[in-house]
């Protein structure tokens, strides 16, 4: 068994994402004190909660950490008592900020069904099938850092954003897509604009022109409105999707609806720097301090981490079923309760998990799992 040694920034940041943060370091430790690993968890502030503490969104002293760390969780920033801030000096511009100081280009937001879930999705269970696809959405371009402002003309006020891409930007995307593809069903669908926007033809033209490069993807081309549409009608016939920044953001929160709820839905970000994970959900202000978040888009967050940039699947695994049997014996936060599920809060499902996890453990040792 490998042990390892890993420094890992936390980013609670706002709303409910110091709550959900908690549950998931808990069974990061729990992982680092079974497994003998050392996880050398470092926390910084984030967004509005950076805001109040030193007057920007992002300090440097978060920027510094997380250019150092070998991996960042972070929980959600934003709120109402910063909604009147101007765009750039509010709590998402932190979030934008560290994506762009670690050069994180690709985000990954895996869409899988799990099991004892299956009762809470909108879908029929014929539509719904065994879904299991991920979006594959940059991260560093297109309209959210295009060029944008305000303008006053004849007393009219106009206000803009641009949608750009560079060829380069698309490859390095695409690439990646296109080797997510390959380690999965070999079946991508790249969704774009390309009847209507330019920055889509070429988008369109860019990952077409790759496709030669692997011969043994399948690739198709959607138009966003109709990837909106099948995803509800058929999301059984997507694998990898990949798409631009505002895109992904919004067909992502449509395939998290699809599983029941967007306290489920977990995304790592890759480029250049340390890798970030995040659930994708925001700060849920309305619930924040509750004790009501669901915390399993921040541990699933986590066993990505631990799967997809430490190698140890072990690990994750552990989790996950542990996670899938505390499911399936119907404890729930209420935003995934179902009639006679055991209703509890986010501390005391991180409990039964972290109790689940050393049964299993147990159970492990015994019977040689993997351990
Ligand atoms: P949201 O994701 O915070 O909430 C949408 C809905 O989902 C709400 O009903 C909320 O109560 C619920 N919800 C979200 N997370 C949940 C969880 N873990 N458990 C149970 N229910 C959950 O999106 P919003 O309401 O559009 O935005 C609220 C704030 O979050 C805004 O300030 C926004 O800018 C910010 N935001 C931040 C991020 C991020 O940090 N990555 C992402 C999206 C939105």
């Amino acid at each position: 068994m490998t042990m390892l040694k890993k420094t890992i920034v936390l980013l609670p940041g706002d709303g409910v994402g110091p709550e959900v943060i908690r549950a998931a370091t808990a069974i990061l430790r729990e992982c680092a004190t079974e497994f003998g690993h050392q996880f050398d968890l470092q926390e910084f502030p984030l967004g509005g909660a950076a805001i109040d503490a030193t007057g920007e969104p992002l300090p440097a002293a978060t920027r510094e950490a997380c250019r150092k760390a070998d991996a960042v969780l972070l929980g959600a920033v934003g709120g109402p008592k910063w909604d009147a801030r101007p765009v750039g000096q509010r709590p998402e511009s932190g979030l934008l900020g560290i994506r762009k100081e670690l050069g994180l280009y690709v985000n990954v937001r895996p869409v899988r069904l799990r099991e004892p879930l299956r009762g809470i999705s909108p879908l029929k269970r014929e539509r719904l099938g065994d879904l299991d696809l991920e979006i594959v959405r940059e991260l560093a371009g297109g309209m959210y850092f295009g060029v944008r402002g305000n303008e006053q003309s004849g007393g009219v006020e106009r206000a803009f954003d641009t949608e750009s891409y560079s060829t380069p930007e698309i490859e390095r995307i695409a690439v990646f897509a296109y080797n997510r593809a390959e380690g999965r069903s070999r079946r991508l669908c790249s969704v774009d604009k390309a009847n209507v926007l330019t920055s889509s033809q070429l988008w369109r033209r860019t990952v077409s022109g790759m496709s030669h490069l692997y011969p043994s993807v399948q690739l198709e081309h959607m138009y966003v409105d109709n990837a909106a549409m099948q995803l509800v009608l058929r999301p059984t016939q997507f694998d990898v999707i990949l798409t631009s920044n505002m895109f992904g953001d919004i067909l992502s929160d449509e395939s998290a609806a699809l599983l029941g709820s967007i306290g489920l839905l977990p995304s790592g970000s890759f480029g250049a720097g340390a890798p970030l994970f995040e659930p994708i959900h925001g700060s849920a202000p309305q619930i924040a301090g509750k004790d009501q978040a669901n915390p399993i888009g921040t541990i699933l967050s986590v066993t990505m981490m631990l799967r997809d940039t430490f190698g140890l699947g072990i690990e994750a695994d552990w989790v996950e079923r542990s996670l899938d049997r505390i499911l399936a014996a119907g404890y729930r936060t209420g935003d995934i309760a179902e009639p006679g599920s055991r209703v509890v809060g986010t501390i005391a499902f991180t409990e039964h998990l972290r109790q689940e996890m050393q049964l299993t453990l147990g159970h492990a040792e015994r019977y040689g799992w993997g351990v």
